[in-house]
């Protein structure tokens, strides 16, 4: 193997540390960050993630609840639970957990967030300012991603605004999510982007896209998508899939990336793993947001006792 392996639980501990600064500095002014999450029914990735929310979340000093729905909720019900949170001081920062049972509605359950309170911005409000490139929040996977980005660069002694300007950013995977809002943050660091889908796979025009990328991220989804014969030549290669796949052998479960790994970091200049890159940073980074929301509103308490309101 010649490419560096880019250590995410490294990254995410120097994060999680910022995280708990910001989080003793607000408890200065008597200020307790909260996060909640919404989930509905039982499907195991939500719960697992979940569980990890709410320890990072107390590790980290900050509040958390979650509102946990049946998986036969109605729509109205999962709005109403939505808006209790958007009520409850003591949450800053609310995410809800995909996937919702099919009788509710994403569209309408993001709609009723209270924008300040939306970490992932899944509000259309937020989703606009995020196009136009002007966040008010960056949801936590996206921000992850281009945290690796940033933070590689810069520890091999790169400006990453001069070399993504530069790059071509290739994106396999385009979720609204996860694939749409990397593809903002790119443009607005003015990258050369180009974004493929499942129907760039049929059209069998995949790999010769990936083949040209300088940064490539991978969040498709599909168990070993890439490998080595797909990617230039030291490329930046990040691998956000999460994919469970069987040992034939052990008959255990492990999880693996959308990159083959070892193929993938013959030939680049630094890959990710799975497990151990984006998804450390991205948990640590949605505390990060949490602890933005509850600065952000206190800043506007304050600006309000300001003019007297
Ligand atoms: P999704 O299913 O909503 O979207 C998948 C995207 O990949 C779609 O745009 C689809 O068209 C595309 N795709 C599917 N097969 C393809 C192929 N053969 N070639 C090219 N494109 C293809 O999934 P998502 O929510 O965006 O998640 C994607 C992956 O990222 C999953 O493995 C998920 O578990 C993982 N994930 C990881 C993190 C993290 O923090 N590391 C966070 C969220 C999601």
């Amino acid at each position: 193997m010649t490419a560096t392996s880019i250590d995410g639980n490294a990254y995410a501990a120097d994060l999680e540390r910022e995280v708990a600064a910001d989080v003793a500095a607000l408890a200065e002014k008597d200020i307790r960050p909260g996060l909640a999450t919404v989930i509905a029914g039982d499907d195991y990735a939500s719960r697992t993630y979940q569980r990890r929310l709410q320890q990072l979340a107390e590790k980290v000093g900050c509040h958390y609840v979650c509102e946990a729905l049946p998986a036969d909720v109605l729509e109205a019900d999962a709005i109403a639970a939505v808006g209790k949170l958007d009520a409850d001081p003591r949450v800053s920062g609310i995410l809800v957990l995909r996937p919702l049972p099919p009788q509710v509605s994403e569209v309408a359950v993001y709609r009723a967030l209270d924008p300040g309170k939306d970490i992932e911005s899944v509000h259309p409000v937020n989703t606009g300012l995020l196009a136009l490139g002007r966040p008010r929040f960056v949801p936590s996977t996206p921000a992850a991603v281009f945290h690796i980005v940033d933070r590689f660069y810069r520890d091999s002694d790169r400006d990453p605004k001069t070399v993504l300007a530069r790059s071509v950013m290739t994106f396999v995977g385009r979720s609204d999510n996860v694939g749409k809002p990397m593809v903002f943050m790119a443009l607005a660091r003015n990258a050369t982007v180009v974004s493929c889908d499942v129907h760039t796979y049929k059209a069998g025009k995949l790999y010769d896209l990936t083949a040209q990328a300088d940064v490539l991220v991978s969040a498709a989804g599909v168990p070993r998508l890439l490998s080595g014969e797909h990617v230039k030549p030291g490329v930046l290669a990040i691998d956000v899939g999460i994919n469970p796949v069987d040992d034939p052998v052990t008959g255990r479960t492990h999880l693996v990336g959308d990159l083959d790994f070892e193929s993938v970091a013959e030939r680049a200049e630094a890959v990710t793993p799975v497990p151990g890159g984006v998804g450390p940073i991205t948990d640590a980074w949605l505390l990060r947001n949490t602890v933005r929301a509850a600065q952000m509103a206190a800043a506007a308490e304050a600006a309000r006792g300001n003019l007297g309101f």
